[in-house]
């Protein structure tokens, strides 16, 4: 029989997200021995942008952030990661209802100011994890249970026995709830608001479309789309900042998510067809994320959870289990739960808590 390999942890941490590694990050110059267990075979978790050759970055998953979004900006400064201002151009294609033609109204103004990181948000990832130990990075490693012993608390993959002092799991609470097996069972309180918590953009669809040249940016068009008829409810410009690569990119109405991947496509070029005519055939690439289909990020809810039900509850910061298990990841953060500033917060958060108590 194979024998399970087995590591030793003061911490061990479930997740190699911004929340996970945000949080090595923080404890890389303590001497505790910190292990990070990731379920897929790449680092980032919502955040995983794609890059392909001379073609402009794309983000699969997080991408934009606000001024009010500031502990993630302090982190961006520190890591030198510049961002650059989402162009939204001067109008937007908007389309209110199926019977009346699209129309271009205008638009300066209109928003928020947003900005994004200029290659990218993996730029984050990468540059957090560039101040880890490689060896203590383990990919393609799902946890399936945590046993709670009397020393410490144990986890195990298929093939590895993880022992620690303490877990930190940065899932989703309704994830974690519903994808771990543990030894003992949750609190009760816990364990029903984890059940109704939920993952933020976990049942959206991601769409970008990759062209030689921005038609969009032209006179009298827009790459800013808005229609409340669809299937892209919401689209922008994704143009590379040196405005030499190009693309659009946007969300699909998440019903879709059972379609195969040339029926979304045929729907969203039908859709852009309709306001900027056949140039849009003429993609280099498509590339798509139904992010419902994530086994890692998504399972399906037993009772219908609205967009952030229960995300940022104070329930969720309360270790469990004398301590040896925190709960953490953007959901449970006590400001923008669900954004990267959420998982920055809640990297922070579980910091401060494990320097006040003995690991
Ligand atoms: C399509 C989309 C668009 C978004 N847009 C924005 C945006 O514009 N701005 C913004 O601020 N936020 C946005 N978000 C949200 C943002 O991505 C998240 O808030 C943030 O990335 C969460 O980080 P996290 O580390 O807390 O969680 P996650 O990124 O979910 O990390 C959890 C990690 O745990 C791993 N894992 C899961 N199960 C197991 C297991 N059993 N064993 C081991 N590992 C496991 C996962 O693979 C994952 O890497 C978006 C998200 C999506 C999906």
């Amino acid at each position: 029989m194979k024998e399970n390999k087995e590591i030793q942890s003061d911490i061990l941490i479930i997740g190699a997200g911004l929340t996970g590694l945000m949080l090595a990050y923080l404890l890389r110059d303590t001497s505790l021995n910190i292990n990070i267990v990731e379920a897929r075979d790449r680092l980032g978790g919502r955040i995983h942008t794609v890059h392909s050759a001379n073609q402009t970055p794309v983000d699969m998953g997080a991408t934009w952030l606000g001024t009010k979004h500031q502990s993630l900006i302090q982190l961006l400064e520190e890591l030198k990661i510049p961002v650059t201002p989402q162009y939204y151009g001067g109008a937007a294609i908007y389309e209110p209802i199926s019977t009346s033609p699209w129309k271009l109204v205008n638009w300066s103004g209109e928003m928020e100011p947003t900005y994004r990181m200029i290659d990218g948000s993996s730029t984050l990832i990468h540059k957090l994890a560039g101040f880890l130990n490689p060896k203590k990075v383990h990919l393609s490693q799902v946890i399936k249970n945590i046993e709670v012993t009397d020393n410490g608390i144990i986890a195990r993959s298929d093939d590895t026995i993880y022992k620690s002092k303490k877990i930190v799991s940065t899932l989703p609470p309704y994830l974690f709830s519903n994808s771990i097996t543990l030894s003992l069972p949750l609190p009760n309180a816990l364990k029903s608001n984890c059940d109704m918590a939920h993952t933020w953009m976990g049942e959206s669809i991601k769409v970008c479309l990759v062209y030689k040249e921005a038609f969009w940016k032209k006179e009298n068009s827009s790459g800013t789309i808005v229609s409340n008829v669809g299937p892209i409810p919401e689209m922008y410009d994704h143009s590379s900042v040196d405005g030499k690569r190009f693309a659009l990119m946007g969300f699909m109405d998440g019903s879709y998510y059972s379609l195969k991947r040339e029926e979304r496509l045929d729907k969203i070029v039908a859709q852009l067809t309709k306001y900027y005519g056949d140039q849009v055939k003429e993609y280099l690439r498509y590339e798509e994320t139904v992010w419902r289909k994530e086994p890692f990020t998504f399972t399906d809810y037993h009772t219908h959870i609205l967009p952030h039900q229960n995300n940022g509850l104070a329930i969720f910061r309360e270790p469990i289990f004398e301590n040896k298990l925190i709960l953490a990841g953007s959901e449970t953060a006590d400001q923008f739960p669900g954004y990267m500033d959420g998982a920055v917060r809640s990297a922070r958060f579980v910091y401060h808590l494990l320097s006040q108590t003995q690991v």
